[in-house]
């Protein structure tokens, strides 16, 4: 593992633009700038902008390039950034998409020996043209990944491509086409040196730690977490797996934070080997439970069937649509924790008769049954809250489906494994059960396009934590933890 830093030269560690200063002595300059912005605003591409401006600077003597290089102004803090950098054991690399005419002498001057930059082509003593060959993209590439720290710091929109496959970037100025691909704007070198000893938090575009000092870092895709990984001090995540390879990848790993309920997609061993803490934040419970409720009205009563059927234009006589009532039905609740219980007080106060099973749960005011398969074959509604492990996985299958009382609706709000896939096929394909309702699935995302027709299936794609209260409790949770473990 190695710690890189990737700057680009001109706007950043020089505050020249040799391109423009070129340009200006052909009298120029105007139209460099011009190009430049056409190809920040993305209105033309920047292999075109870069032979317009190399056209522009033609004719230019080398005296007078160099007496460029003796204006060489640095940018203030970079000689002592450098230095910090050089005693913490960090390999300073510069990529220009300028020219190692300008970019040789002053790296040499700064100690820095790694390089990458243009050529200036002279004949008779006067530019004629130019050899492009640095994309900054592919040099940022050769550095990432492989559990590499790669901290990239420009000024525009080519170092975008460098940006992109760094695990943290710093962009100088608020120019167009550099302020949204950038994690950070700086102002200088100074408190850019402040900000490469944060402690990162890397979280899920999809969780949302706001108000942190900006020191969040943001990832899509498995291969944005891994190159933001090696600077993560702490990471929230919803439901994306992390795996012991991806825990491996983060040395200075301190917490991982779901913002959701259960830790089953964090391999919570891995990360205990590490003395790294594993916690949720389980506020969803009334979200959770209240959609419960929506499939078991929805189910007796054909809501979606009816809904689908009018915009259709059928009109179905009022004795054809037949439902049932809850009221005086009993519903029988798999796992009597948070949700379950949530889940057992609003049938309760509906006039329902509740039964459950729970090994965990003391004897409460509603009927304890001491085996599922007893709380299968009595219950009209069937409704499982248990957390997926391997004694809950396939808790019902294809032996004990046959169990379930005839015509029951069966809702699955937890995880998907808990029914095995076969049990789907008892339920629904031997007439077992009325309805299945499931919000969870045992892939995911899971794929019903041959169940089209069963409208006695009725689907969500794990939604039930998707409110906007339970995600906003959720993140107020992740906000308090991280502000404990002194980030923010
Ligand atoms: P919880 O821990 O409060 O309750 C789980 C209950 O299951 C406990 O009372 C426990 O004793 C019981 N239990 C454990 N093993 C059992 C077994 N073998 N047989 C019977 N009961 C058993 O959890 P919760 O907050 O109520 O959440 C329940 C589950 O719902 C979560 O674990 C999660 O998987 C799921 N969930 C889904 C969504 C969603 O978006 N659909 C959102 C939140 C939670």
């Amino acid at each position: 593992m190695e710690k890189i830093c990737l700057l680009d030269l001109e706007g950043t560690l020089v505050e020249n633009e040799f391109l423009v200063e070129l340009a200006s002595l052909n009298g120029s300059a105007q139209r460099v700038s011009e190009i430049t912005e056409f190809a920040m605003s993305g209105r033309i591409c920047l292999e075109d902008a870069i032979k317009e401006r190399i056209g522009l600077i033609k004719g230019v003597s080398r005296v007078e390039a160099e007496r460029l290089l003796l204006k060489t102004k640095i940018r203030d803090g970079a000689v002592e950034f450098l230095k910090r950098l050089d005693e913490t054991g960090w390999r300073i690399v510069v990529v220009t998409n300028g020219f190692m005419f300008f970019a040789k002498p002053i790296c040499d001057e700064l100690g820095i020996r790694e390089v990458y930059g243009n050529e200036l082509v002279f004949e008779n003593g006067k530019i004629v043209s130019a050899m492009i060959s640095v994309a900054k993209g592919a040099v940022a590439e050769k550095f990432s990944g492989k559990g590499n720290v790669l901290v990239a710091i420009g000024d525009g929109a080519n170092d975008a491509a460098m940006f992109r496959r760094a695990s943290v970037s710093f962009a100088f100025g608020n120019r167009t086409g550099v302020a949204e691909h950038a994690d950070f704007l700086v102002a200088d070198f100074f408190s850019l040196a402040g900000m490469l000893d944060s402690r990162f938090v890397v979280a899920s575009s999809d969780s949302v730690p706001c108000g942190l000092n900006g020191k969040v870092l943001r990832f899509e895709s498995r291969a944005d977490l891994e190159r933001r990984l090696p600077v993560a001090s702490a990471l929230v995540v919803r439901s994306q797996k992390i795996d012991a390879s991806l825990i491996g990848m983060a040395p200075d790993l301190k917490v991982i934070i779901r913002q959701g309920v259960g830790t089953d997609n964090i391999d919570v061993q891995a990360a205990s080997a590490r003395g790294i803490e594993v916690l949720n934040t389980p506020l969803s419970a009334p979200s959770v439970a209240e959609l419960t409720i929506g499939f078991m009205v929805n189910a007796s009563r054909r809501i979606h069937c009816m809904d689908h059927e009018m915009k259709r234009g059928t009109w179905r006589e009022r004795g054809e649509v037949m439902g049932s009532e809850l009221f005086g039905k009993k519903v029988g609740i798999v796992g009597l924790g948070r949700i379950g219980s949530i889940v057992a007080r609003i049938c309760h106060a509906m006039g329902m008769r509740v039964a459950y099973y729970d090994p965990f749960v003391e004897e409460t005011s509603y009927e304890k049954k001491f085996s599922l398969n007893e709380l299968l074959s009595c219950s009209d509604i069937i409704t499982f809250h248990v957390p997926l492990s391997p004694e809950t996985m396939h808790l019902l299958n294809v032996e004990n489906a046959w169990l379930v009382k005839r015509g029951a609706i069966v809702i699955n709000t937890s995880r998907g494994k808990v029914i095995g896939k076969d049990a789907l096929g008892v339920l629904l394909g031997s007439g077992v059960a009325s309805a299945v309702c499931l919000d969870v699935h045992y892939e995911e995302p899971a794929d019903y396009s041959s169940f089209h027709g069963f409208e006695n299936l009725i689907l969500t794609p794990h939604i039930g934590g998707n409110t906007f209260e339970a995600q906003e409790r959720m993140a107020s949770r992740v906000k308090e933890i991280l502000a404990q473990r002194g980030f923010g």
